[in-house]
């Protein structure tokens, strides 16, 4: 007879992520989500190409978990 572990059936939380452009370059980055993220918030957030702090929040998504067909 074969067992289902319990621990598999745990649902495991996946985070948000949040995506930014650099108001100044527009180079795209993402991250995980934060507390106070919301869609067009500014933050002060460095750009990694540029090296501006002022990302905008233009998306936050979160993954959908695999569907069985
Ligand atoms: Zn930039």
């Amino acid at each position: 007879m074969e067992s289902i572990q319990p621990s598999k059936m745990v649902q495991k939380y996946v985070p948000p992520l949040t995506f930014l452009t650099c108001t100044h370059c527009g180079t795209e980055n993402s991250r995980a989500f934060k507390e106070d993220d919301y869609v067009f918030k500014k933050t002060d957030e460095v750009c990694p190409k540029c090296g501006k702090n002022e990302m905008l929040i233009v998306g936050i998504y979160v993954k959908e978990k695999e569907k069985k067909a």
